[in-house]
């Protein structure tokens, strides 16, 4: 039975996260969908809220948990038993972030491995970043992101859709 660890800020989970998830399950028998509590950019949802959103978003799957942890991710990891972690590359720019960041996390633990997945095609333009500030400017991006999660964007960011 392999556990992989799929951590993130999730802030909020959209169709591109979801897609990874259900995509990583075709390799391990479960993943844990762990969000970090402490993440360096500032986000708009709390832990609690990101979270909450990813459980009832993801919890229909049995082979899914879904966790916050807070500190070292390999350290999260090997708390979990686990160890192989599972991340998303989109761009360039994901994989010289993510290359360091696997070389990094080799440095602690030579006991976790990183594994990659390709964004799908649909989603390979979708961040976090750029549904918050089109919901902020009024858009509909109910194609990125489940109907439950954009309602909880327009509470905090208003926005009627168009
Ligand atoms: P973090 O804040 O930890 O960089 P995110 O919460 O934004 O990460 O995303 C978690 C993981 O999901 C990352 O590995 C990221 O590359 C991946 N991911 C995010 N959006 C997509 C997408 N549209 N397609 C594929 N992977 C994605």
């Amino acid at each position: 039975m392999t556990t992989a660890v799929y951590p993130g800020s999730f802030d909020p989970i959209s169709h591109g996260h979801i897609n990874l998830a259900k995509r990583g399950l075709k390799i391990f028998d479960k993943l844990i969908v762990a969000v970090a509590r402490n993440v360096a950019k500032q986000t708009l949802f709390t832990a609690d809220e990101r979270v909450e959103m990813v459980r009832e978003v993801l919890s229909d799957d049995s082979r899914i948990t879904v966790d916050a942890f807070e500190g070292m991710t390999v350290d999260y990891v090997r708390s979990c038993g686990a160890n192989v972690m599972l991340r998303g590359i989109r761009t360039v720019s994901d994989f010289e972030y993510e290359f360091q960041m696997a070389l990094i996390n080799r440095h602690f633990t030579t006991d976790i491995e990183t594994m990659f997945m390709m964004t799908s095609n649909e989603y390979s333009f979708l961040s976090s970043r750029f549904i918050k500030e089109a919901v902020a400017l009024g858009a509909d991006v109910s194609a990125f992101v489940p109907e439950l999660v954009q309602r909880r964007l327009r509470e905090k960011l208003g926005g009627e859709g168009r």
